[in-house]
């Protein structure tokens, strides 16, 4: 009710990105869809259901308290796996509602069948191993004790699982480490199979692997930030689509986010903008205020550097930008009234906003940023 802006889900988009991954990836993989971080800020509940619609089955969340979020929302989720924290008394919740969960600790191990006995269930679970992010993750020396471990308690466990997670494998600068984990995870399958221990899935690739290091993509692929219309980082975009302005529009965003102007605001020559001094109008010019700030999830460290669509034009944020509004120049938009629509990420009037043409000043811009936007704003659903 009565909310500044809202979230609108394309998705055709969605169908499109997911018909460049599948087929980038290899023939009989199985694509499990990460939507952790509130589906990276698209919205868990919207997300998932468009991807259902999609056909997608299999989706990765990293806490126990997201799970449990998308869980109440969509009780009928097909596969649901936990890929990081976990406390014990989440396990018990967990095995009960058939949720998997990636073990990286003994007491983890010991936890599921505590509880596997105490409601005669299995604990689907995913074996993490540490092959150098060095994050979680279980040391190469305890793989002998966890191959024991698992033959003892077989009646207890579903091998659902074996995965690790590359440090970066978005920058050649990386290289030299991912293929030393390429090199290790290789080693531990080999372990794993010399112990008649094979899980059903073996999975490595995050959405940069799968471009990138083609052989990692095993039997499953943890795709996050593709599926959202985005590249990891631009090293890839620019090693997979050459010259920018030139390439097609490969994947398409998901997300169109929309506010509308609050009010319009004439400003002369050598006045300061909003607070402080860091915006200095150099010419006569006339503002749009926003109802949008960084409570909303649009960072301030956009103030003076991103710009909105208005009227299909280019407004540039002017000054910094504040808890609930922001301002922009809207001096070449033409004619703007209040109550006109501003699109802050998305498509108006053929112009786009991605949100990597904002800076370049962070390759985790478009990560943060989205998983930033605020949970409280509304998600629809688009076509
Ligand atoms: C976030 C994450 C992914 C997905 O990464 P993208 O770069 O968004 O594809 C895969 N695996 C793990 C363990 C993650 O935390």
């Amino acid at each position: 009710m009565f909310e500044t802006s809202t979230i609108e889900l394309s998705a055709s988009a969605l169908q499109n990105n997911l018909r460049f991954i599948k087929k980038i990836m290899k023939k009989g993989v199985r694509f499990c869809s990460v939507v952790k971080g509130n589906a990276y800020g698209h919205g868990f509940s919207q997300f998932v259901r468009m991807a259902m619609n999609e056909g997608v089955d299999y989706f990765a969340v990293y806490s126990a308290e997201e799970a449990y979020l998308l869980k109440e929302e969509i009780p009928e989720i097909p596969h649901l796996f936990i890929m990081g924290e976990i406390q014990n008394e989440a396990i018990e919740w967990a095995m009960i509602s058939g949720i998997e969960f990636a073990v990286f600790d003994f007491s983890r191990l010991e936890t599921s069948l505590y509880y596997s006995r105490k409601h005669n269930i299995k604990a689907k679970i995913h074996l993490e191993i540490e092959t150098g992010m060095r994050r979680t993750g279980f040391n190469h020396r305890s793989i002998p004790e966890i191959c024991a471990w698992l033959k003892v308690n077989s009646d207890h466990i579903i091998f659902q699982g074996l995965f690790t997670h590359f440090a970066g494998a978005e920058s050649q600068a990386n290289h030299f480490r991912i293929t030393n984990q390429i090199n290790n995870f290789s080693l531990t399958k080999k372990l794993f199979a010399a112990e008649n221990l094979q899980p059903v899935y073996y999975h490595t690739s995050c959405s940069a692997a799968l471009l990138n290091y083609p052989e990692t993509h095993e039997n499953m692929v943890r795709i996050g930030i593709l599926q959202y219309g985005y590249w990891p980082n631009k090293e890839t975009h620019t090693r997979y689509c050459g010259d920018k302005n030139n390439s097609p529009e490969i994947l398409k965003r998901i997300i169109r986010w929309t506010s509308r102007v609050m009010e319009i605001k004439d400003v002369k020559k050598g006045c300061f903008i909003g607070y402080g001094t860091s915006y200095l109008a150099h010419k006569n010019m006339r503002l749009a205020i926003i109802p949008i700030g960084y409570a909303h999830g649009y960072s301030r460290n956009l103030s003076n550097v991103s710009w909105v669509l208005i009227n299909g034009k280019q407004a540039m944020v002017t000054g910094t930008i504040n808890m609930n509004c922001l301002s922009v120049d809207i001096t070449n938009c033409g004619k703007v009234e209040k109550g006109d629509e501003v699109v802050l990420i998305g498509k108006q009037n053929g112009k786009i906003i991605t949100v990597s043409s904002f800076s370049e000043k962070s390759n985790q811009l478009d990560y943060e940023l989205l998983t930033r936007i605020h949970i409280n704003i509304p998600r629809i659903m688009g076509k």
